[in-house]
């Protein structure tokens, strides 16, 4: 029978985790599948609704609290909710494809410790905060007021990474995929 696993990647926003999980989704070997999450937050730039996110109102998105319907969920920014459906890992998990998630700190322990074994659990470093800043501000996707934001909450987040059953230092991206990549496959072979 098929064994899924969970493959967990949290960082502070900006330090490129992103970047990996996407690089990652392209290995036919380790045969993942992205997991989808429910926000309440704005659509951003190019995104796609049931591919990047599945952009849902607050009251919605609250509905959904209440019904018990998150394997995990959080208020990662004020009044910005995101969260995992259960629907969502049984759906990709159907399909015979591990789940790799892109999610907060929180949202990734909580996922470690309701799946102790079935979950990796990689948290992507940035170099510095400094550094953080400079890719935020790179990114040009979030007004200053919102990048202060996420910045003040990536100190907090780094103090995490001990928690983790990995660290991945992405000082140079080519290396952090090739380390991400020889995690994961390790991981899902064991
Ligand atoms: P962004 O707004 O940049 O897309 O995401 C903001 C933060 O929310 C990121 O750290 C992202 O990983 C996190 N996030 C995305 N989906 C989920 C989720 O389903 N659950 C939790 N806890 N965090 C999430």
């Amino acid at each position: 029978m098929f064994n899924g696993k969970l493959i967990v990647f949290s960082a502070p926003s900006g330090s490129g985790k992103t970047t990996i999980v996407k690089h990652l989704l392209k290995q036919e070997a380790l045969n993942l599948a992205f997991s989808i999450s429910a926000t309440s937050r704005e659509k951003r730039g190019d995104e796609i609704e049931g591919k990047d996110y599945y952009f849902l109102s607050t009251e919605n998105f609250k509905k959904h609290i209440k019904r018990s319907d998150f394997l995990e969920w959080e208020e990662v920014y004020r009044d910005n909710f995101y969260g995992t459906l259960k629907k969502e890992v049984e759906r990709i998990w159907a399909m015979g494809k591990h789940v790799i998630f892109d999610i907060d700190v929180s949202g990734g322990l909580r996922i470690k410790k309701k799946f102790p074994e079935k979950t990796l659990a990689v948290f992507v470093k940035p170099p510095s905060i400094d550094e953080l800043k400079i890719r935020l501000k790179k990114r040009k996707t979030e007004s200053e007021d919102k990048i202060n934001m996420r910045i003040s909450k990536a100190s907090a987040e780094l103090a995490t990474a001990p928690l983790f059953d990995c660290i991945i230092e992405n000082e140079i991206l080519d290396n952090a995929k090739k380390e991400a990549y020889s995690t994961v496959l390790k991981f899902i072979e064991s």
